[in-house]
């Protein structure tokens, strides 16, 4: 960019533009016209809001007059936050990103094997922060994708899509880049999964390395390392949430557990306890939901595990 060009800008006034990623005070912005600038917070704004910026924030950027520099002049209101509670708790949630519409569950049907436990994990995750939850079971190529299909239909019945992908054969690969055009989604999911090679295959430019996001040399820098935001060709973006993938460092939420499983929500309510915890008390409408198979034990299981850990 010449500094003509940014001269002109500046009497073309404030521009609207997205947060994708940033460390130490600088951040890189997309404008709505596609264009990516290094932008700082404007001083007074810091101590003027209490909300911290993150990546995903829409702002609004003014040129600083000073320089050839852009400022945020102001964060516009959020759609929605993705969270974490601060190690230790106590000090409440840590935003990791803001205006996220759904949360991508990436696993591997096998080679790793999938993990139901942590699946139910990164599901709840995305429940509490009141988003759409989607699962992808990636490298089907290596298993028969009918049986894979079937031993995750209770993810179906509790009303997750999922998506069964391969980049070896191509498999679910369009149905895939549809769902996520002209959308903001969080991608979690451990190492080894295949999500890099993923975004790779449906976003050529993307260029994101394989094997590389979550080796294990970056492990001791994971709860440093920001979200990073991929503008997307057709709209939207991915969000690539190192924090998510570190699903040991999430805290779960501290309160309705229960109402993190969407399939347990009928029943809620309907328990002899108004605090039935559903897993010792008689009378249990959920634990009656699992008996005559309306529930899936395995999620429930999930629940009961999550709850423990509490
Ligand atoms: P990430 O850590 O989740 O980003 O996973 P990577 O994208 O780095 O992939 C891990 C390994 O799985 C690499 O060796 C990939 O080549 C392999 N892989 C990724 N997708 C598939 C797939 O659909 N089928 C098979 N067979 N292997 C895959
Ligand atoms: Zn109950």
């Amino acid at each position: 960019m010449s500094e003509l060009g940014e001269k002109e800008r500046a009497t073309s006034g404030p521009a609207r533009a997205v947060v994708l990623r940033g460390t130490g005070g600088v951040w890189v912005v997309r404008t709505t016209e596609g264009e990516t600038h290094d932008a700082a917070l404007r001083g007074r704004l810091k101590q003027e809001t209490a909300v911290k910026l993150a990546v995903g924030d829409e702002v609004m950027l003014a040129p600083d007059r000073q320089s050839t520099q852009w400022t945020i002049e102001e964060i516009l209101p959020r759609r929605s936050v993705l969270s974490r509670r601060a190690p230790g708790g106590r000090h409440g949630e840590r935003v990791v990103a803001a205006n996220i519409d759904q949360v991508l569950v990436v696993f591997a049907a096998a080679q790793p094997e999938p993990h139901r436990r942590m699946i139910d994990r990164f599901l709840v995750i995305a429940e509490s922060s009141g988003l759409t939850g989607r699962l992808v079971l990636n490298k089907v190529d290596l298993v028969d994708p009918t049986a894979v299909r079937e031993s995750f239909q209770d993810y179906e019945r509790a009303g997750y899509p999922v998506h069964l992908t391969s980049i070896r054969t191509g498999a679910g690969l369009v149905a895939l880049r549809d769902v996520l055009a002209g959308r903001t989604t969080a991608v979690a999911g451990p190492s080894g999964v295949g999500k890099s090679s993923l975004l790779n295959a449906l976003y050529p430019g993307l260029n994101l390395r394989v094997g590389a996001i979550s080796s294990s040399v970056n492990k001791g820098r994971h709860t440093t390392v920001g979200a990073w935001a991929h503008p997307l060709p057709d709209g939207g973006f991915v969000v690539d949430t190192p924090g998510l993938r570190e699903v040991g460092l999430w805290g779960l939420p501290t309160g309705a557990l229960d109402q993190c499983f969407p399939e347990f929500r009928a029943y809620l309510g309907h328990c002899r306890f108004a605090d039935c915890t559903h897993v010792v008390e008689p009378g249990c409408a959920v634990r009656s939901a699992i008996t005559q198979g309306m529930v899936s034990a395995e999620r429930y299981a999930s629940y009961v595990k999550l709850r423990e850990e509490n």
